[in-house]
Protein backbone atom coordinates (compact mmCIF):
# COMPACT_ATOMS: atom_id res chain seq x y z
CA UNK A 1 0.00 0.00 0.00
CA UNK A 2 3.28 2.46 0.79
CA UNK A 3 5.11 3.71 -1.77
CA UNK A 4 9.02 3.20 -1.83
CA UNK A 5 9.38 6.84 -0.40
CA UNK A 6 6.58 6.16 2.13
CA UNK A 7 8.29 2.75 3.02
CA UNK A 8 11.58 4.21 3.32
CA UNK A 9 10.01 7.36 5.74
CA UNK A 10 8.79 4.27 7.54
CA UNK A 11 12.06 2.21 8.12
CA UNK A 12 13.76 5.35 9.43
CA UNK A 13 11.13 6.36 11.75
CA UNK A 14 11.02 2.74 13.13
CA UNK A 15 13.82 3.12 13.49
CA UNK A 16 14.44 6.24 15.49
CA UNK A 17 11.68 5.22 17.87
CA UNK A 18 12.87 2.40 19.14
CA UNK A 19 16.08 3.74 19.37
CA UNK A 20 16.21 7.40 20.79
CA UNK A 21 11.65 7.71 21.75
CA UNK A 22 10.77 4.74 23.27
CA UNK A 23 12.91 4.69 26.06
CA UNK A 24 12.09 8.07 27.06
CA UNK A 25 7.96 7.47 26.62
CA UNK A 26 7.34 6.90 30.58
CA UNK A 27 9.09 9.29 31.84
CA UNK A 28 7.53 12.08 29.36
CA UNK A 29 4.13 10.60 30.65
CA UNK A 30 5.32 10.53 34.20
CA UNK A 31 6.16 13.92 34.64
CA UNK A 32 4.15 15.79 32.65
CA UNK A 33 7.10 17.82 31.35
CA UNK A 34 7.01 18.68 27.98
CA UNK A 35 9.85 16.62 25.68
CA UNK A 36 11.70 19.81 24.32
CA UNK A 37 14.55 17.27 23.80
CA UNK A 38 12.27 15.09 21.61
CA UNK A 39 10.82 18.19 19.59
CA UNK A 40 14.43 18.68 18.34
CA UNK A 41 14.65 15.46 17.31
CA UNK A 42 11.83 16.04 14.84
CA UNK A 43 13.29 18.88 14.07
CA UNK A 44 16.84 17.56 13.08
CA UNK A 45 15.01 14.41 11.16
CA UNK A 46 12.56 17.20 9.02
CA UNK A 47 9.82 15.20 10.25
CA UNK A 48 8.07 18.45 10.34
CA UNK A 49 7.92 18.89 6.62
CA UNK A 50 5.80 15.66 6.33
CA UNK A 51 2.66 17.01 5.24
CA UNK A 52 3.52 20.15 3.37
CA UNK A 53 3.04 21.14 -0.22
CA UNK A 54 6.69 21.13 -1.14
CA UNK A 55 6.41 24.88 -2.35
CA UNK A 56 6.32 25.47 1.11
CA UNK A 57 9.35 23.75 1.97
CA UNK A 58 7.43 20.16 2.55
CA UNK A 59 7.50 16.55 1.17
CA UNK A 60 3.48 16.92 0.55
CA UNK A 61 2.93 13.74 1.24
CA UNK A 62 -0.74 12.96 4.18
CA UNK A 63 -0.02 9.57 3.68
CA UNK A 64 3.76 9.83 4.82
CA UNK A 65 3.13 11.92 7.97
CA UNK A 66 0.70 9.42 8.97
CA UNK A 67 3.39 6.93 8.56
CA UNK A 68 5.81 8.99 10.77
CA UNK A 69 2.95 10.02 13.59
CA UNK A 70 1.90 5.55 13.68
CA UNK A 71 5.34 4.66 13.91
CA UNK A 72 6.58 7.30 16.74
CA UNK A 73 2.81 7.12 18.67
CA UNK A 74 3.27 3.19 18.91
CA UNK A 75 6.08 3.72 21.42
CA UNK A 76 5.80 6.86 22.87
CA UNK A 77 2.09 9.34 22.31
CA UNK A 78 3.01 12.56 23.07
CA UNK A 79 5.95 12.48 20.73
CA UNK A 80 3.85 12.06 18.27
CA UNK A 81 1.43 14.68 19.08
CA UNK A 82 4.41 16.72 18.83
CA UNK A 83 3.78 16.63 15.14
CA UNK A 84 0.10 16.65 15.59
CA UNK A 85 0.16 20.12 17.33
CA UNK A 86 2.05 21.67 14.14
CA UNK A 87 -0.38 20.22 11.97
CA UNK A 88 -2.97 21.47 12.74
CA UNK A 89 -2.86 25.36 12.18
CA UNK A 90 -1.19 24.46 9.01
CA UNK A 91 -4.25 22.95 7.64
CA UNK A 92 -6.26 26.43 7.83
CA UNK A 93 -3.29 28.46 6.68
CA UNK A 94 -3.41 26.22 3.59
CA UNK A 95 -7.06 26.41 3.36
CA UNK A 96 -7.22 30.27 3.83
CA UNK A 97 -4.33 32.17 4.26
CA UNK A 98 -3.38 34.68 2.02
CA UNK A 99 -0.48 33.64 -0.33
CA UNK A 100 2.09 36.22 1.45
CA UNK A 101 0.63 34.52 4.48
CA UNK A 102 1.02 30.96 3.38
CA UNK A 103 5.18 32.48 1.77
CA UNK A 104 5.63 33.60 5.63
CA UNK A 105 4.37 30.82 7.93
CA UNK A 106 4.25 27.80 6.21
CA UNK A 107 7.98 27.10 5.63
CA UNK A 108 8.54 28.20 9.22
CA UNK A 109 6.16 25.59 10.16
CA UNK A 110 7.67 23.04 8.03
CA UNK A 111 11.12 23.37 9.19
CA UNK A 112 9.68 23.21 12.88
CA UNK A 113 11.96 26.45 13.29
CA UNK A 114 8.86 28.08 14.92
CA UNK A 115 6.06 26.12 16.74
CA UNK A 116 2.02 27.04 16.39
CA UNK A 117 -1.12 26.27 18.14
CA UNK A 118 -4.95 26.62 17.69
CA UNK A 119 -7.58 27.31 20.18
CA UNK A 120 -11.08 27.54 19.20
CA UNK A 121 -12.41 26.05 21.90
CA UNK A 122 -14.17 27.78 25.08
CA UNK A 123 -15.77 26.81 28.69
CA UNK A 124 -18.85 26.91 27.44
CA UNK A 125 -18.44 25.72 23.45
CA UNK A 126 -16.40 23.24 22.68
CA UNK A 127 -18.05 20.49 20.39
CA UNK A 128 -20.72 23.49 19.41
CA UNK A 129 -18.05 25.17 17.64
CA UNK A 130 -19.96 28.17 16.34
CA UNK A 131 -21.33 29.37 19.73
CA UNK A 132 -17.95 30.80 20.72
CA UNK A 133 -18.36 34.14 22.18
CA UNK A 134 -14.59 35.74 21.70
CA UNK A 135 -15.11 38.57 19.79
CA UNK A 136 -12.36 40.84 17.30
CA UNK A 137 -13.62 44.66 16.35
CA UNK A 138 -12.08 46.02 13.73
CA UNK A 139 -9.64 48.71 15.01
CA UNK A 140 -7.28 51.45 12.89
CA UNK A 141 -4.41 49.17 11.51
CA UNK A 142 -5.56 46.15 12.90
CA UNK A 143 -8.31 43.89 15.12
CA UNK A 144 -8.83 43.90 19.04
CA UNK A 145 -9.61 40.66 20.37
CA UNK A 146 -11.12 40.47 23.49
CA UNK A 147 -12.52 36.70 25.02
CA UNK A 148 -11.33 33.59 26.98
CA UNK A 149 -10.36 29.98 25.92
CA UNK A 150 -9.92 26.76 27.35
CA UNK A 151 -8.10 23.51 26.33
CA UNK A 152 -5.40 25.49 24.02
CA UNK A 153 -2.75 22.93 23.42
CA UNK A 154 0.83 23.95 23.09
CA UNK A 155 -0.05 27.63 23.77
CA UNK A 156 2.93 27.69 26.37
CA UNK A 157 5.49 26.59 24.08
CA UNK A 158 4.31 27.89 21.04
CA UNK A 159 5.42 30.96 18.90
CA UNK A 160 2.02 31.74 18.05
CA UNK A 161 -1.44 30.80 18.21
CA UNK A 162 -4.71 31.14 16.10
CA UNK A 163 -7.29 32.22 18.00
CA UNK A 164 -10.93 31.90 16.81
CA UNK A 165 -13.05 35.15 17.08
CA UNK A 166 -16.10 36.15 15.58
CA UNK A 167 -16.10 39.46 13.50
CA UNK A 168 -18.93 41.95 12.95
CA UNK A 169 -22.09 42.38 15.18
CA UNK A 170 -24.03 39.20 14.34
CA UNK A 171 -23.64 35.75 16.16
CA UNK A 172 -23.93 33.32 13.03
CA UNK A 173 -21.00 31.06 12.44
CA UNK A 174 -19.43 32.45 9.53
CA UNK A 175 -19.02 35.55 11.65
CA UNK A 176 -16.11 33.36 13.05
CA UNK A 177 -12.21 34.19 12.01
CA UNK A 178 -8.53 33.01 13.41
CA UNK A 179 -6.49 35.39 13.78
CA UNK A 180 -2.59 35.04 14.20
CA UNK A 181 -1.78 36.08 17.82
CA UNK A 182 2.10 36.00 18.73
CA UNK A 183 2.89 34.93 22.12
CA UNK A 184 4.18 37.91 23.93
CA UNK A 185 1.36 40.09 22.49
CA UNK A 186 0.17 42.74 25.56
CA UNK A 187 -2.98 41.85 26.87
CA UNK A 188 -2.27 37.66 25.79
CA UNK A 189 -2.55 35.64 29.39
CA UNK A 190 -1.39 31.93 29.00
CA UNK A 191 -3.57 30.45 32.25
CA UNK A 192 -2.14 27.16 34.41
CA UNK A 193 -1.72 24.14 33.06
CA UNK A 194 -4.28 21.48 32.80
CA UNK A 195 -3.82 18.34 34.80
CA UNK A 196 -4.65 15.13 32.36
CA UNK A 197 -4.84 11.56 32.38
CA UNK A 198 -3.56 11.24 28.99
CA UNK A 199 -1.69 13.34 26.72
CA UNK A 200 0.29 14.53 29.42
CA UNK A 201 3.93 15.89 27.37
CA UNK A 202 1.94 18.23 25.77
CA UNK A 203 0.91 21.26 28.24
CA UNK A 204 -3.09 22.29 27.70
CA UNK A 205 -3.66 25.98 28.75
CA UNK A 206 -6.78 28.67 29.18
CA UNK A 207 -6.33 31.80 27.45
CA UNK A 208 -7.06 35.03 28.54
CA UNK A 209 -7.19 37.97 26.00
CA UNK A 210 -7.86 41.56 27.11
CA UNK A 211 -8.31 43.65 24.09
CA UNK A 212 -5.59 42.31 22.30
CA UNK A 213 -4.18 43.81 19.52
CA UNK A 214 -3.00 42.40 16.07
CA UNK A 215 -1.99 43.85 12.63
CA UNK A 216 -4.66 43.33 9.93
CA UNK A 217 -2.37 41.31 8.22
CA UNK A 218 -3.03 38.55 11.41
CA UNK A 219 -6.29 38.14 10.05
CA UNK A 220 -6.36 34.57 8.03
CA UNK A 221 -7.52 34.97 4.55
CA UNK A 222 -10.76 37.07 4.38
CA UNK A 223 -13.01 38.22 6.78
CA UNK A 224 -16.06 36.21 7.05
CA UNK A 225 -14.82 33.03 5.16
CA UNK A 226 -13.16 31.61 8.86
CA UNK A 227 -15.70 28.94 9.96
CA UNK A 228 -14.93 27.10 6.44
CA UNK A 229 -11.93 27.21 7.30
CA UNK A 230 -11.51 25.49 10.94
CA UNK A 231 -13.84 22.97 8.83
CA UNK A 232 -11.42 22.65 6.28
CA UNK A 233 -8.29 22.38 8.95
CA UNK A 234 -10.16 20.36 10.87
CA UNK A 235 -10.94 17.87 7.53
CA UNK A 236 -7.75 17.58 6.50
CA UNK A 237 -5.97 16.99 9.61
CA UNK A 238 -8.46 14.12 11.07
CA UNK A 239 -6.57 11.57 8.82
CA UNK A 240 -3.10 12.15 10.99
CA UNK A 241 -5.43 11.95 14.24
CA UNK A 242 -6.66 8.89 13.34
CA UNK A 243 -3.29 7.70 12.75
CA UNK A 244 -2.57 8.46 16.11
CA UNK A 245 -5.11 5.96 16.88
CA UNK A 246 -3.66 3.27 14.64
CA UNK A 247 -0.77 4.39 16.73
CA UNK A 248 -1.92 3.60 20.22
CA UNK A 249 -3.58 0.27 19.26
CA UNK A 250 -0.09 -1.37 17.27
CA UNK A 251 1.82 -0.02 20.31
CA UNK A 252 -0.58 -1.99 22.78
CA UNK A 253 -0.54 -5.15 20.84
CA UNK A 254 3.06 -4.94 20.98
CA UNK A 255 3.07 -4.71 24.51
CA UNK A 256 0.00 -7.32 25.23
CA UNK A 257 2.30 -9.90 22.97
CA UNK A 258 5.29 -9.45 24.65
CA UNK A 259 3.26 -9.85 28.03
CA UNK A 260 1.63 -13.21 27.17
CA UNK A 261 4.50 -14.92 26.02
CA UNK A 262 5.86 -14.47 29.27
CA UNK A 263 3.13 -14.96 31.83
CA UNK A 264 2.21 -18.74 33.01
CA UNK A 265 -1.34 -19.44 34.82
CA UNK A 266 -2.55 -23.14 35.51
CA UNK A 267 0.89 -24.75 34.48
CA UNK A 268 1.02 -23.28 31.40
CA UNK A 269 1.62 -19.58 29.10
CA UNK A 270 -1.60 -17.51 28.76
CA UNK A 271 -0.71 -17.76 25.37
CA UNK A 272 -1.93 -21.39 25.20
CA UNK A 273 -5.37 -20.16 25.71
CA UNK A 274 -7.86 -19.57 22.93
CA UNK A 275 -9.46 -16.81 25.10
CA UNK A 276 -6.13 -14.93 24.50
CA UNK A 277 -5.22 -15.98 21.34
CA UNK A 278 -8.58 -14.53 20.14
CA UNK A 279 -8.60 -11.74 21.95
CA UNK A 280 -5.33 -10.73 20.13
CA UNK A 281 -6.15 -11.93 17.13
CA UNK A 282 -9.32 -9.64 17.16
CA UNK A 283 -7.24 -6.82 18.48
CA UNK A 284 -4.96 -7.05 15.00
CA UNK A 285 -8.16 -7.64 13.08
CA UNK A 286 -9.24 -4.28 14.10
CA UNK A 287 -5.93 -2.44 14.14
CA UNK A 288 -5.31 -3.51 10.49
CA UNK A 289 -8.98 -2.02 9.43
CA UNK A 290 -8.37 1.29 10.89
CA UNK A 291 -4.64 1.15 9.43
CA UNK A 292 -6.35 0.69 6.02
CA UNK A 293 -9.40 3.38 6.44
CA UNK A 294 -6.63 6.27 7.81
CA UNK A 295 -4.40 5.82 4.50
CA UNK A 296 -7.04 5.98 2.50
CA UNK A 297 -8.13 9.08 3.75
CA UNK A 298 -4.90 10.36 4.25
CA UNK A 299 -4.64 9.36 0.14
CA UNK A 300 -7.66 11.33 -0.91
CA UNK A 301 -6.20 14.55 1.30
CA UNK A 302 -2.95 13.82 -1.04
CA UNK A 303 -5.64 13.97 -4.24
CA UNK A 304 -6.79 17.13 -3.43
CA UNK A 305 -10.02 15.98 -2.26
CA UNK A 306 -11.59 18.33 0.00
CA UNK A 307 -14.94 20.05 1.33
CA UNK A 308 -17.76 17.42 1.52
CA UNK A 309 -16.15 15.13 -0.36
CA UNK A 310 -13.46 14.50 1.96
CA UNK A 311 -15.40 15.14 5.49
CA UNK A 312 -17.57 12.17 6.16
CA UNK A 313 -14.12 9.68 5.19
CA UNK A 314 -11.71 11.96 7.09
CA UNK A 315 -14.88 11.74 10.11
CA UNK A 316 -15.01 8.03 9.97
CA UNK A 317 -11.10 7.60 9.99
CA UNK A 318 -11.07 9.54 12.98
CA UNK A 319 -14.22 8.17 14.93
CA UNK A 320 -12.90 3.93 14.04
CA UNK A 321 -9.79 4.18 14.43
CA UNK A 322 -9.79 6.08 18.05
CA UNK A 323 -12.65 3.58 19.24
CA UNK A 324 -10.15 1.22 17.68
CA UNK A 325 -7.59 2.60 19.83
CA UNK A 326 -9.71 3.06 23.30
CA UNK A 327 -10.90 -0.80 22.60
CA UNK A 328 -7.70 -2.34 21.91
CA UNK A 329 -6.10 -0.72 24.72
CA UNK A 330 -8.74 -1.26 26.98
CA UNK A 331 -8.23 -5.37 26.24
CA UNK A 332 -4.37 -5.25 26.34
CA UNK A 333 -4.59 -3.99 30.15
CA UNK A 334 -7.14 -6.94 30.31
CA UNK A 335 -4.53 -9.40 29.29
CA UNK A 336 -2.12 -7.71 31.60
CA UNK A 337 -4.07 -8.22 34.43
CA UNK A 338 -3.45 -6.36 37.86
CA UNK A 339 -0.24 -5.92 36.13
CA UNK A 340 -2.01 -3.28 33.82
CA UNK A 341 -3.26 -1.56 36.41
CA UNK A 342 -0.12 -0.82 38.20
CA UNK A 343 2.80 2.02 36.55
CA UNK A 344 5.57 -0.71 36.57
CA UNK A 345 4.19 -1.32 33.18
CA UNK A 346 3.13 1.34 30.25
CA UNK A 347 0.12 -0.36 29.32
CA UNK A 348 -2.00 2.35 30.99
CA UNK A 349 -0.65 4.78 29.39
CA UNK A 350 -2.09 3.84 25.62
CA UNK A 351 -5.63 3.39 27.71
CA UNK A 352 -5.04 6.87 28.93
CA UNK A 353 -4.03 8.40 25.97
CA UNK A 354 -6.57 6.50 23.86
CA UNK A 355 -9.76 8.23 26.34
CA UNK A 356 -8.22 11.51 24.98
CA UNK A 357 -8.46 10.89 21.50
CA UNK A 358 -12.23 10.01 21.45
CA UNK A 359 -12.77 13.43 22.89
CA UNK A 360 -10.02 15.58 20.84
CA UNK A 361 -10.58 17.19 17.63
CA UNK A 362 -14.71 16.70 17.65
CA UNK A 363 -15.76 13.79 19.80
CA UNK A 364 -16.66 10.68 18.12
CA UNK A 365 -20.29 11.63 18.46
CA UNK A 366 -19.38 14.46 16.40
CA UNK A 367 -17.80 12.12 13.86
CA UNK A 368 -20.95 10.40 13.85
CA UNK A 369 -23.05 13.24 13.00
CA UNK A 370 -20.77 14.35 10.19
CA UNK A 371 -21.59 10.62 8.66
CA UNK A 372 -24.88 10.62 9.49
CA UNK A 373 -25.70 14.35 7.56
CA UNK A 374 -23.61 13.12 5.08
CA UNK A 375 -25.27 10.00 4.51
CA UNK A 376 -28.39 11.75 4.90
CA UNK A 377 -27.83 14.98 3.11
CA UNK A 378 -28.63 17.35 6.32
CA UNK A 379 -27.16 20.76 6.14
CA UNK A 380 -24.65 20.60 9.82
CA UNK A 381 -25.71 22.69 12.77
C1 LIG B 1 -6.18 16.99 25.76
C2 LIG B 1 -7.04 17.97 25.01
C3 LIG B 1 -6.45 18.84 24.13
C4 LIG B 1 -7.23 19.79 23.46
N1 LIG B 1 -6.62 20.70 22.64
C5 LIG B 1 -7.36 21.66 22.04
C6 LIG B 1 -6.71 22.66 21.24
O1 LIG B 1 -5.48 22.67 21.06
N2 LIG B 1 -7.47 23.65 20.72
C7 LIG B 1 -8.83 23.70 20.91
O2 LIG B 1 -9.47 24.62 20.39
N3 LIG B 1 -9.47 22.76 21.65
C8 LIG B 1 -8.76 21.74 22.22
N4 LIG B 1 -9.39 20.78 23.00
C9 LIG B 1 -10.82 20.87 23.22
C10 LIG B 1 -11.61 19.81 22.47
O3 LIG B 1 -11.63 20.09 21.09
C11 LIG B 1 -13.02 19.75 23.08
O4 LIG B 1 -12.88 19.25 24.39
C12 LIG B 1 -13.97 18.86 22.29
O5 LIG B 1 -14.29 19.44 21.05
C13 LIG B 1 -15.27 18.59 23.06
O6 LIG B 1 -15.80 19.74 23.60
P1 LIG B 1 -16.24 19.79 25.15
O7 LIG B 1 -15.17 19.22 25.96
O8 LIG B 1 -16.70 21.18 25.44
O9 LIG B 1 -17.48 18.82 25.24
P2 LIG B 1 -19.03 19.18 24.90
O10 LIG B 1 -19.13 19.81 23.55
O11 LIG B 1 -19.62 19.90 26.05
O12 LIG B 1 -19.63 17.72 24.84
C14 LIG B 1 -19.99 16.98 26.01
C15 LIG B 1 -20.54 15.64 25.53
O13 LIG B 1 -21.74 15.88 24.74
C16 LIG B 1 -21.56 15.27 23.46
N5 LIG B 1 -22.21 16.11 22.43
C17 LIG B 1 -22.14 17.45 22.29
N6 LIG B 1 -22.83 17.83 21.20
C18 LIG B 1 -23.35 16.71 20.65
C19 LIG B 1 -24.16 16.45 19.51
N7 LIG B 1 -24.57 17.42 18.68
N8 LIG B 1 -24.51 15.15 19.24
C20 LIG B 1 -24.08 14.15 20.06
N9 LIG B 1 -23.33 14.34 21.16
C21 LIG B 1 -22.95 15.60 21.43
C22 LIG B 1 -20.07 15.22 23.24
O14 LIG B 1 -19.71 14.26 22.25
C23 LIG B 1 -19.55 14.87 24.63
O15 LIG B 1 -19.69 13.50 24.86
C24 LIG B 1 -8.65 19.83 23.67
C25 LIG B 1 -9.23 18.91 24.56
C26 LIG B 1 -8.45 17.98 25.23
C27 LIG B 1 -9.11 17.02 26.19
Amino acid sequence: MLNAEQRQIQDLVRRVAREKVAARANDIDRTGEYPSDMYALLRELGLFALPFPAEYGGTGSSVAACVAIEELGRVCYNTAYLLAVQWTPFGAILAGGTEAQKQAWLPQLSSGEKRASISITEAQSGSDVSGIRTRARRVDGGWRIHGQKVWCTGASVSDYIFVGAKTGDGDSPSGINLFKVDRGTPGLQIGRKEEKTGARGVPSHPLFLDDVFVPADHLLGSEQGGFKLVMEALNTARPLHAARGVALAQGAIDHAVDFVKNRQAFGQGIEAFQGVRWMLADMVIQTEAARSLVYRTAQMVDDGVTGQALAPMAAAAKCFATDVAMKVATDAVQLFGASGITTDYPINRYMRDAKVLQIIEGTNQIQRNIVGNALLGRVPR
